[in-house]
């Protein structure tokens, strides 16, 4: 069993640093259209349709040979535990224990302030396609569910696909998406549930559709100079997917990092799966993973880094990753 590598008393050094690997020509790319769905969808129940749209096209699907990976080590607290079981509420038929079981294994990656933040702004854990019945009151026009799951920002619903089980890696990366939804903590304490009127609940569902990967906001962050030393930096999301990308311009799609069970080169496709994708593997358990992560996106990593540490969470080891074969 792969665990968690522990945080390392030893200073952060990337003096010789893991090089991209070059794409081998032998090795037969998959088809983009992997697990994409490429229906085109109607959203014009409602008017934030393009920033809604933006976090899920149905490119999540895994193809053949899709798997658990191994869990995380972390507990759940009791409060966390109520507050999961307050978001799934509703649910009918309810969800199976199996079911139960792998959500709360997938909010492990999560502290318990943003778990309860989660559940006072709101968010539900649904599965079915539509949406829970209040919100479906608001005829929004939620299109049909094709990937195993979906994040809607602003509506802050986690929905499952009824017909497609999810993998605990697929939790993982739209609760990535989750986080990003709630990165600002104005935007988190607001219940859409709570504003009675049906036309004031569809407009702050618009005004916070936005996530904080596409947001203008700066991490402190480090990243590498030009003698590959770590030196400090300010970036957005954006701009240290911007880095990834050109780092990885001839790294084939399946030798890039993958939160389990993504498309292959997922996490380039747009600054909020570029955060999820990152989020999910850093909390995930793939040590391979975690080290494609440091050697091609070292500036999100950091990022990650910094945030595990404020929120106290499992830290991972740069010195134990660099050593690892990518
Ligand atoms: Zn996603």
């Amino acid at each position: 069993m792969i665990s968690i590598p522990r945080v390392s008393t030893r200073p952060v050094q990337l003096e010789a640093p893991t090089q991209p690997k070059p794409v081998d020509a032998g090795k037969t790319p998959r088809p983009a259209t992997d697990g994409f769905d490429p229906t085109p969808r109607d959203w014009s129940a409602f008017n934030g349709t393009q920033r809604l749209a933006q976090g899920e096209e149905g490119g999540e699907v895994g193809g053949a040979g899709a798997k658990d990976p191994v869990r995380s080590t972390v507990k759940l607290s009791k409060k966390s535990e109520r507050a999961i079981e307050h978001m799934w509420r509703d649910n009918d038929p309810p969800l199976t224990e199996a079911e139960q079981k792998k959500i709360k294994a997938a909010f492990t990656e999560l502290t318990e302030k943003q778990i309860l933040q989660l559940d006072k702004s709101d968010m539900r854990i649904w599965k079915g396609q539509g949406l829970p019945p209040d919100l479906a009151d608001l005829g929004l026009g939620v299109p049909k569910l094709t990937t195993r799951a979906a994040y809607h920002p602003g509506l802050k619903v986690l929905q499952l696909n009824p017909d497609k089980g999810a993998f605990l890696s697929d939790l993982r990366h739209e609760l990535g998406h989750a986080r990003d939804d709630i990165g600002d903590e104005k935007k988190a304490t607001k219940p859409i549930a709570k504003i009675a009127d049906a036309d004031a609940r569809i407009a702050a569902i618009e005004k916070n559709a936005g996530m904080m990967s596409t947001s203008s906001k700066q991490f402190a962050t480090q990243t590498l100079d030009g003698d590959r030393k770590l030196v400090s930096a300010k970036m957005t999301i954006g701009e240290a997917r911007e880095k990834f990308l050109a780092r990885v311009e001839n790294v084939q799609d399946d030798d890039l990092f993958n939160s389990g069970n993504a498309r292959d080169g997922y996490a380039r496709k747009s600054p909020e799966e570029f955060y999820a994708e990152a989020y999910a593997t850093y909390h995930g358990s793939d040590t391979q993973q975690q080290a494609r992560l440091l050697a091609y996106a070292p500036e999100m990593f950091f990022i990650l880094q910094a945030d595990a540490k404020a929120n106290k969470m499992p830290v991972l080891d740069v010195k134990v990753l660099e050593d690892t074969k990518l």
